[in-house]
């Protein structure tokens, strides 16, 4: 037998894939930024008015928050050492963790590394084989992995669909443990889940309600507290995931809740149990990022103020801004390869708004995805309103 070692590559199936993305116009290079995540940034090499970030409100670059990072940095070091459970569980970590329940007006909170990790972790230790987990159907990937690492059964309710949830409540009576989820402001569309009748009906089913609001912290409520602030309903979800990473500007997830799903979390969470902490500086700046929240509101005023001039300029151009509510604003473009060649046109002409795909959004829903922040001046609005009009007419977008 000849034992000639093959220079064969094994990843055939690879470049074929690619070879596909490339035809379904759906293959994409990663833009480099050069320099700080700005409103007006330097990608490719390129200056251009910025929204594709999630940094609603310019926290990556606030002085309160680089000084606290820094001055953590000076006294602390640069790594945790260990995973929460062994060494690397931090003062400021725990600090953290009480002013996020303070926050969100819970009884105790959990930091992981990042809000796909809380939310996987989450969903997968509290369900198990038996289980049941509802949720809507554009809920986020961190969720669904989640659900699937479980092994719990899924059902998936159309969007934001409450009589679809209920019938699925209704013909699941007999599961003995059962999970509703949605996400508080959908990702790629920017509606926000009706969350009053939503979190009804998980109670009157006796359901746990859990709700991932990574892009509704920072945003909607008071001083940015989420949707279970903004529809007063607080005492009556079980579960609030929230991000570090958007709105707060730095990095991280948390779970808000009961001391007793806190306590269990603790000891069942597997990205807590198995991957180490935060860095001292990310928990010293995201501790900075809620003193900001609060000395600051003026920041989330600006945001909305910003959010309804541009989605107001979209719209008088004739764009299909689907049914967002919130600073996430999708440019309904249909066909992907013409959502992709409209977002490299505009980026061209000085306005970074990515495009956006399947598998991210379903097929014939591509788009660009644009979200203003609070740092953007009016100016910068209506420059990008006038590229985005413009690229849109020559390709026949809008006419
Ligand atoms: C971004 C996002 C996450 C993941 O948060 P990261 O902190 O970036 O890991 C989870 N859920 C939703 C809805 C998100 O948009």
């Amino acid at each position: 037998m000849s034992t000639t070692p093959t220079t064969e590559s094994p990843f055939h199936y690879l470049e074929d894939g690619l070879a596909q993305l490339k035809r379904d116009g759906l293959y994409r290079r990663l833009r480099e930024l050069g320099g700080a995540q700005l409103p007006l940034a330097r990608f490719d090499g390129r200056d251009v008015i910025n929204l594709s970030s999630n940094n609603y409100l310019g926290l990556t670059t606030h002085p309160k928050l680089k000084e606290a990072a820094i001055d953590a940095v000076k006294r602390l070091g640069v790594g945790s050492g260990s995973v929460r459970t062994i060494a690397g569980t931090l003062e400021l970590h725990m600090e953290l963790e009480r002013r996020i329940a303070a926050f969100k007006k819970t009884e105790a909170s959990v930091v992981f590394q990042s809000g796909f990790a809380a939310n996987a972790g989450t969903v997968a230790s509290l369900l198990g084989k038996g289980d049941l987990i509802i949720s809507d159907e554009l809920n986020h990937a961190s969720i669904i992995d989640g659900a699937r690492l479980s092994r719990a059964e899924i059902r998936v309710f159309p969007h934001r669909d409450v009589e679809g949830l209920e019938r699925i409540l209704d013909e699941t009576r007999d599961v003995k443990r059962r999970l509703v989820i949605t996400d508080g402001v959908f990702s790629m569309d920017g509606d926000i889940a009706p969350m009053r009748e939503i979190v009804a009906l998980a109670r009157k089913h006796g359901a746990i309600m859990m709700v991932d609001d990574a892009h509704a912290s920072g945003v909607l409520g008071r001083a940015g507290r989420g949707s279970v602030d903004h529809f007063e309903l607080h005492g009556l979800v079980d579960v609030q995931v929230g991000t570090l990473s958007k709105a707060i500007g730095v990095l991280g997830g948390y779970v808000c809740g009961s001391r007793t799903l806190i306590e269990f979390l603790y000891h069942r969470a597997r990205p807590f149990l198995f991957s180490t902490s935060h860095p001292p500086a990310v928990a010293a700046a995201c501790l900075a990022a809620f003193d900001v929240l609060e000395q600051e509101p003026e920041r989330i005023e600006r945001l909305w103020a910003n959010t309804r001039r541009f989605k107001e300029g979209l719209k008088r151009l004739g764009f299909d801004t689907g049914l967002s509510e919130t600073p996430i604003t999708p440019v309904i473009v249909g066909d992907a390869e013409l959502a992709m060649r409209f977002s490299d046109r505009a980026f061209e002409r000085g306005v970074f708004a990515q495009g956006i795909g399947f598998p991210t959004v379903a097929k014939g829903k591509a788009r660009l995805r644009t979200i203003v922040t609070a740092t953007h001046t009016e100016a910068d609005l209506d420059r990008a309103l006038t590229i985005l009009g413009d690229a849109g007419r020559e390709l026949g977008v809008i006419r």
